[in-house]
């Protein structure tokens, strides 16, 4: 089954909207006039990019709630979508029933994880889903309703979604769910989510990433161990390593080596009291 992610529809202009939203915030102009000036080409796309780059670097965040994306997802699992509805706010779902769609021919769509793969399991638990579909089909057939013959169905049991998810939303999402301490299912469709965003908008798009992006918090707050054992930690500082910097800087414990690069010293052989 594999896992298909389209960008179906969104915010006819995110750019001009995020820009109108946040210039709004800052201008004594209405928006009508704002929204004129980028019409007649005295407010450039470059001009907005750079506002609304400088923007996002602050804690502003209310106008990345206007605007929206639309997603068509396809050849996920139930193990997925029962994560994925986690999320409450900014987000909204529609997904495959299997209360109105019987699968039929005693089989149903499924996907093996490669760690079953790699262990050899693939055959027996393909073999249990064969017998699963069987008996799936045994009880449709018996009159038993798909609502209550899908109690069979395992969580790997495929389904699909339309959401349609803000832009402050789908970066909380990516935040956590690009992150390695993600499952690997849910780190796929968050990412296949930005590449088809970056696709369509890459000035926006370069925001979504894990939250240890430098585009993002710029750090771990992860535990510890999973840090030291994480890909991006090479890349990417742990939280409680920056406090430590942080209060051996208040305490004077560093000395600039020139205005960007600081170095840890010995107490006493820098003779800071
Ligand atoms: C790696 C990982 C492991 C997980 N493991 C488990 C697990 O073992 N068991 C489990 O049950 N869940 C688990 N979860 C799910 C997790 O607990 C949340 O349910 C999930 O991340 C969605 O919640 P959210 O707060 O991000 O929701 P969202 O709706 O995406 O939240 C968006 C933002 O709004 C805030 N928000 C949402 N609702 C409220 C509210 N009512 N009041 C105030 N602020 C609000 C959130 O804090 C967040 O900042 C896991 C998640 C991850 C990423």
């Amino acid at each position: 089954m594999p896992i298909k992610v389209k960008l179906l529809d969104h915010t006819h202009d995110p750019i001009r909207s995020l820009y109108t939203g946040y210039r709004t915030a800052y201008s004594s102009l209405t928006p009508m006039q704002i929204d004129e000036r980028i019409e007649d080409g005295r407010i450039s796309r470059e001009k907005m990019t750079d506002f609304i780059e400088r923007r996002l670097q602050t804690g502003h965040a209310s106008p990345l709630e206007q605007i929206w994306f639309e997603f068509g997802i396809s050849g996920v699992t139930r193990t997925f979508s029962h994560q994925f509805v986690r999320h409450r706010v900014g987000i909204s779902f529609e997904q495959q029933s299997q209360r109105y769609v019987k699968f039929k021919n005693a089989t149903f769509p499924y996907t093996i994880p490669q760690s079953v793969k790699k262990a050899g399991k693939e055959e027996k638990m393909e073999a249990a889903f064969e017998k699963l579909g069987e008996l799936y089909q045994e009880m449709l057939d018996a009159g038993v309703p798909a609502e209550d013959a899908r109690f069979l169905l395992p969580n790997a049991t495929g389904t699909n979604f339309k959401v349609l998810v803000n832009f402050q939303e789908l970066l909380h999402i990516c935040d956590l769910r690009l992150c390695t301490r993600a499952q690997w299912e849910f780190r796929k469709v968050a990412s296949l989510m930005r590449a088809e965003v970056n696709r369509s908008f890459p000035e926006i798009g370069m925001y979504l990433q894990p939250k240890c992006g430098e585009r993002r918090w710029g750090y771990c707050d992860e535990d510890y161990e999973a840090w030291e054992a994480c890909p991006i930690g090479k890349k990417r500082p742990h939280k409680r390593d920056m406090f430590e910097l942080f209060n051996s800087y208040r305490k004077g414990e560093l000395i600039p080596l020139d205005d960007a690069d600081y170095k840890i010293i010995e107490k006493e052989d820098s003779g800071v009291a």
